[in-house]
């Protein structure tokens, strides 16, 4: 898997994905990631990549020039086009389906606004489809594409140690997880389930599947029923 962040903050980017997992998962080299200064591809001699908007209104737009010239310059480098995304809080709700069909993905590019957002043509020209994170706006495109990255590049082969390690997840096993503890068994008065101290494989597991539905039933009637029907099936 190789990603491209475009964004006009690269080292807000490299300062989160160059930490943790993600970043021993690059350093390993079980995933590629590069940050691109969209800035680096302006022909203006102010390095400016924003201009005001035709009909007037507040903010700046970001130009397509130095975007396309981004692009180009991905695409020549890998040789074929990358799935091109833009963060936008106009595209489609980030979920877990989303992120494992983009984790099969070779190539991907994330393109992040900033002020008003993108002229609306390079959208049209090169972009394959936009994610929003959340029914919210934030200032730039570049923490949602951090999140983007990490849900997504912790599903890639060789990131984590193994598989069951994201599909034994809350959402991904289409349930929300049943709590965890570990030592001391008792914590300011507070004991361990004593199921959990058994050493009873099938009751610990019975335990989790029971407090895994009661949480979901409490906090997501719509994945529980939809956890129901597809067990019917
Ligand atoms: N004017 C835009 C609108 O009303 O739809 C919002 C622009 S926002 C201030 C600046 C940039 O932040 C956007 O271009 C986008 O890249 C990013 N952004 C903001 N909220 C987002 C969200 N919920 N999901 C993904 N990207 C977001």
């Amino acid at each position: 898997m190789n990603i491209t962040i475009a964004t006009l903050f690269p080292e807000m980017c490299e300062a989160v994905l160059g930490e943790s997992i993600i970043g021993r998962a690059r350093k390993s080299g079980a995933i590629t990631l590069n940050c691109r200064q969209i800035r680096e591809y302006t022909q203006d001699k102010h390095r400016r990549v924003d201009d005001t908007p035709y009909g007037g209104g507040m903010g700046m737009v970001m130009q397509c020039e130095p975007i396309y010239n981004c692009y180009k310059a991905v695409c020549d480098e890998l040789g074929t086009k990358p799935h091109t995304i833009y963060m936008s809080p106009k595209g489609k709700v980030l979920d877990q389906n989303k992120a494992v069909e983009l984790s099969k993905m070779d190539n991907i590019l994330i393109i992040c606004g900033h002020y008003e957002g993108v002229d609306q043509r390079i959208i049209d020209k090169i972009v394959d489809e936009e994610i929003s994170v959340g029914d919210y706006v934030l200032t730039g495109g570049e923490l949602p594409a951090m999140v983007l990255v990490d849900a997504v590049a912790r599903m890639c082969r060789g990131v984590l140690s193994d598989d069951v390690c994201f599909t034994d997840e809350s959402i991904y096993s289409g349930l929300l997880e049943y709590p965890h503890y570990t030592r001391p068994e008792v914590w300011e008065g507070e004991a361990v389930p004593s199921v959990l101290l058994s050493g009873h494989h099938k009751n610990i597991e019975k335990w989790r599947l029971e407090q895994s539905l009661k949480l979901t039933e409490e906090r997501r009637p719509d994945l529980l029923e939809k956890y129901n029907s597809e067990k019917s099936e």
